[in-house]
């Protein structure tokens, strides 16, 4: 499971992915760009000890921290008017080792809990801007049964919800579990239009078995996006991004989200500088060598929530740290009414026309 109940984030690699990472060692060699893609993303590294003071154990302060119905509210976030997050188990079926969520509590949500979620979604504090929702973990596919609470509980309580959004990694990690159990399953809730969000890091991902469960969701007309970090030795190169995103449009994958790593605890040996991110993305976006239509947007996932780079996003560079300010138009009275309970993080500065602006800690290219 995502997350940790020791502060060691436990390593998992399903029988799937053992057998893969098998394969390509001894079919291309343990050097090479597969077997490697594998290895730093699923092998414990001695280097996830090395922790500096600033780096963080949760992304965003985004959790919705309220009673409601005189019940505390659980496993839901939000940091944006129109998608909210449920998040009901943290069980995945591989760990990967730059997951944002290695470090959160483990944790799988109650039934009653559920429902009671559900409700909050539905109700009038939320009803009239919310309209989609990520359930997202861990893996909401490692536990059908509890996917398909949560989809009936929304169906009920929360009308207002009509795009499902799942955060998935089961097709690349356990592909044998996108089976027709699961599409029948899904058929049941034909009023939510589905999309999966699946993290393909590297194309070596792909194998006969991935690809098949990506067409078993793609047969039944769910929609199909990937949002991925860059990561060191893994896919910061720019021949592996375009084989990737080329593979992607084969596969009609939407493109989404390409995020500089985050400053995780323990994760500054993924992470690269965020000016190699954008001149990788420069190279990208403009090389001609794979369709327009499957180009990636070069994010920061910073204490405010995801922000695409322009010219001009970063505003300046503090001399004695590796901090970088960036420039957002988040809002803070409308972030203050979206997010019940949120308090400003100290990386964020708040600008007179209520903006805010905030300092990212960047990575190394050493
Ligand atoms: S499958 Fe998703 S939630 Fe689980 S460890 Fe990987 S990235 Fe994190």
């Amino acid at each position: 499971m995502a997350g940790t109940k020791t502060g060691q984030f436990k390593e998992i690699i399903s029988p799937y992915l053992k057998n893969l990472m098998n394969k390509y060692k001894s079919e291309k060699g343990e050097k090479s760009k597969e077997y490697q893609s594998l290895f730093q993303q699923y092998i414990y590294n001695p280097k996830e000890k090395k922790i500096t003071n600033s780096e963080r154990s949760r992304h965003y302060n985004s959790v919705v921290k309220i009673k409601f119905q005189g019940k505390n509210i659980v496993g839901v976030e939000r940091l944006y008017k129109r998608t909210i997050l449920l998040e009901p188990t943290t069980v995945c079926a591989a760990h990967c080792r730059w997951c944002l969520r290695g470090q959160y509590p483990v944790q799988t949500m109650t039934r009653e809990e559920i429902t009671t979620a559900a409700k909050y979604m539905g109700s009038d504090y939320v009803k009239n801007d919310v309209n989609e929702i990520l359930i997202t973990g861990g893996d909401p596919l490692m536990s059908q049964s509890l996917l398909e609470y949560c989809l009936s509980q929304i169906q009920i309580y929360a009308p207002n919800i009509d795009t499902v959004r799942i955060g998935t990694r089961v097709p690349l990690q356990d592909p044998s579990r996108v089976n027709d159990k699961l599409i029948d399953m899904l058929s049941l809730y034909d009023k939510f239009d589905f999309e999966f969000g699946i993290n393909v890091c590297h194309y070596s991902e792909f194998t006969k078995e991935s690809i098949d469960a990506i067409k078993k969701l793609r047969k039944a007309r769910y929609k199909i996006y990937n949002q991925h970090p860059l990561l060191k030795n893994v896919n910061d190169d720019i021949q592996t991004l375009i084989k990737l995103y080329d593979k992607m449009r084969e596969l009609k994958i939407e493109p989404h989200y390409l995020f500089h790593a985050i400053p995780m605890r323990g994760m500054s040996h993924h992470r690269t500088s965020v000016k190699k991110g954008l001149e990788l993305s420069m190279k990208l976006n403009s090389s001609g060598y794979f369709s327009g239509r499957s180009k990636p947007k070069y994010t920061l996932m910073t204490d405010l929530g995801k922000v695409v780079l322009y010219d001009g996003s970063i505003l300046k560079k503090d001399p004695d740290s590796k901090n970088i300010l960036i420039k957002t138009s988040y809002n803070i009275t409308e972030r203050q009414k979206w997010v019940p309970g949120w308090e400003k993080p100290d990386s964020v500065e708040v600008n007179s026309d209520n903006t805010m602006n905030v300092w990212y800690e960047d990575g190394s290219d050493e």
